[in-house]
Order: structure tokens, then C-alpha cells, then sequence
């Protein structure tokens, strides 16, 4: 059977852990949230007792995992890793529970996904460090009670609206991640540049921050790229007017929208006169997922108020005509 714990150095995108920022004091942006787990931390550190369950929920590449990796390192303990999907059974989460060791962190990305029968399993484990395990079948089934070290679960989710009230109840600490400043991508890509060891000037470092999407992972996929065109085709460094050729020729325009992204705002623009179109209408006629559009396209659009979002469906925002260079329709304008 394959082991439903997903180990993080297996994860692919390998080269990613290079930059992964190792302490919360090299972690950066996200202020509120890093201040009130130091705090949180110290605490549970003096006490010597495990942290409370902690919730981050926000979009994909925003440092939910990161921060998942730090908490574990700055408690002094051990950190296991897994996720909603990979659960099947409630005895894949019970024979990691059973495997933990004292105060450890288990973190569980996309937690929305949990099967209903893996989270039951989840409900007495969180609350009072308890498993009940059925064992047998039929008449003869009994439920046996196993005592678990006292742990912190870390959940992490892109759809807070998807878990079920008793999950998100038993959260000490429900945190929500924000898209990063530009300034802040700004320090982060001018940090991952020294890493790489690639020279970068401070312009070329603001060209990569502004079109990241305000996500560090998109920053970090997007530097690495910048780096191949500066190697290949430049003299080894970034500057602006190398950054923003290589960004141009990746589809990423000056918003840090892609291809995807606008294909979305076009769609409505073109095929529904701005809106309201539907999300089911939406998914179709793109060809994405509800969740791949509700996840990782709508959030950052939303937040740059490019769309809008309506009891009836998706809008054009002012905004949005704008960035696509066309004029709304003349009824819709006001
Ligand atoms: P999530 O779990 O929210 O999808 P991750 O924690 O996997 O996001 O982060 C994605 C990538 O972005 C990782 O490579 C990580 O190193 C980087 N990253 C995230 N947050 C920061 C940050 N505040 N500073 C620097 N790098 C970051």
C-alpha cells in the first residue's frame, strides 16, 4: 500500500526548498500573522505542551506550507506532512496519528478534500488527543480507544468555505494569508536572486515583484525563467529591460496576468457583453475546473478589482475593460 504520507523532500519541484525561508524571522510579508505566531509559539514553547490546531487558509503559493515547516522548526519538533486527497481511509489517518511523537507538528495541505470518515477520525484526535478505532465487522465489531501523543495540527486550505463547521471549529488559530505587497515580492525576489547567485539590479527585481500575482511561489517560477533568458541570451545579470523582455515572451503582461487569466476577463468581455456570466458557464466554456477557476484564477483578479463577483454571476469590473483596452458597453458603463 502506498504510504499516505507525503514526505517534503519528495515533493517535485525540488529546487524549491533552496529558497524556502527556513525561520520566521527570514520570512517575509504576511506581518500580522508571523507576529501572532511568534507569539503563540514562545508560549507553547515555555509551556512545554503542544501549540493549538492552527488553520491557513488563502490561495495556492502564498507560504501556507512554509509557514507549516517554520512552526515546526521554531517549536523544536518533528513535522509530518500529508493531504486531504491522500487520506482514503480512516486508518491511513489513524496510523499517522498513532505514529507521532510528542507535541510534533502534522501538517495536512488542501484539508477541505478530507474524506467525511477521515475527518470523524480527525474530531476526538484534535480535541483530546483520542483515536476510536473499530475493529472486526459486524456483531462482532468493538471499538477500542488509543491514547495519541498530544500534537498541532496544521490544516491548510485555498476554500475556507468548503470545510465542514465542526473542522473549522476545532481551530485555535484560524490565520488568513494576503497576496503579497510589491514591495515585499520586491525583497523576496531580490533575496532568492543572492541565493541563486545571479546578480539582479533593483530594477530588475521590482520588474519580476510587479507581475508575480502577488504570490511568492509564481515570484520564485518566474525569477528562475528570468534567470534562464539572462544566462542564454543576456550577460548573466537582471536587469529591468531583460526581466520585462523575458516576462513578455512568457505571456505575463504588466498586471502579472497570463494566459489563462485572460482568457477569463475575455470571455466575458467578449462572449457575455461584461456579464453576469455563471461559473458553471465559466468552466465550461474555458475548459477549467470550478476549483482551478475559484482557487487560482478569480482570487488575484478579485483583489485587483478587475471582476466582480455577484449573486448572478462574474462581471467585467471597470477595471477589467481597462486592462483588456476596450470600451464597456455603453449600458453597462455606469
Ligand atoms: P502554499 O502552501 O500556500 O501553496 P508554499 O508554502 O508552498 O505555499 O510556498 C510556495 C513557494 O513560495 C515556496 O517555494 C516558498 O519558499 C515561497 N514562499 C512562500 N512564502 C514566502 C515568503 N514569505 N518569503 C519567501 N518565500 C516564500
Amino acid at each position: 500500500e502506498p504510504d499516505p504520507t507525503v514526505r517534503p523532500e519528495a515533493l517535485p519541484e525540488d529546487t524549491d526548498r533552496a529558497l524556502r525561508p527556513q525561520q520566521l524571522d527570514d520570512f517575509i510579508g504576511q506581518a500580522e500573522a508571523r507576529a501572532n505566531l511568534k507569539v503563540f509559539i514562545q508560549s507553547a514553547r515555555q509551556r512545554g505542551e503542544a501549540m493549538d490546531h492552527t488553520l491557513f487558509h488563502g490561495p495556492p503559493g502564498l507560504g501556507k506550507t512554509t509557514l507549516a515547516q517554520i512552526m515546526a522548526k521554531e517549536l523544536g519538533v518533528g513535522f509530518r506532512m500529508t493531504s486531504g486527497p491522500v487520506l482514503v481511509k480512516a486508518g491511513d489517518l489513524a496510523a499517522i496519528l498513532t505514529n507521532l511523537e510528542r507535541n510534533d507538528v502534522l501538517f495536512i495541505d488542501e484539508i477541505h478534500r478530507l474524506n467525511p470518515a477521515v475527518e470523524e477520525v480527525l474530531y476526538p484526535a484534535m480535541e483530546d488527543f483520542e483515536l476510536d478505532l473499530v475493529i472486526g465487522e459486524g456483531p462482532a465489531a468493538r471499538t477500542v480507544r488509543i491514547e495519541l501523543q498530544p500534537f498541532t495540527l496544521v490544516g491548510a486550505t485555498t476554500r475556507l468555505g468548503l470545510l465542514t463547521t465542526p473542522l473549522r471549529d476545532r481551530f485555535g488559530i484560524p490565520t488568513r494569508l494576503q497576496f503579497y505587497t510589491e514591495d515585499e515580492l520586491h525583497e523576496i525576489v531580490s533575496r532568492n536572486a543572492r541565493k541563486l547567485n545571479v546578480p539582479a539590479d533593483s530594477d530588475g527585481a521590482r520588474e519580476i515583484a510587479k507581475r508575480s500575482r502577488g504570490t511568492p511561489r509564481i515570484a520564485g517560477r518566474l525569477l528562475r525563467r528570468v534567470v534562464d533568458f539572462a544566462l542564454v541570451e543576456g550577460d548573466g545579470t537582471i536587469s529591468r529591460t531583460l526581466a520585462d523582455g523575458a516576462l513578455t515572451r512568457l505571456s505575463v503582461d504588466g498586471l502579472g496576468l497570463d494566459g489563462a487569466d485572460r482568457r477569463y476577463l475575455r470571455l466575458i468581455a467578449e462572449a457575455y457583453q461584461g456579464g453576469p456570466v455563471g461559473i458553471e458557464t465559466m468552466s465550461a466554456a474555458l475548459s477549467e475546473s470550478r476549483d482551478a477557476l475559484e482557487e487560482v484564477i478569480e482570487p488575484f483578479l478579485l483583489q485587483q478589482g478587475l471582476i466582480q463577483r455577484t449573486p448572478r454571476g462574474r462581471m467585467l469590473a471597470q477595471r477589467g475593460w481597462a486592462h483588456l483596452g476596450l470600451a464597456p458597453p455603453q449600458s453597462k458603463s455606469q
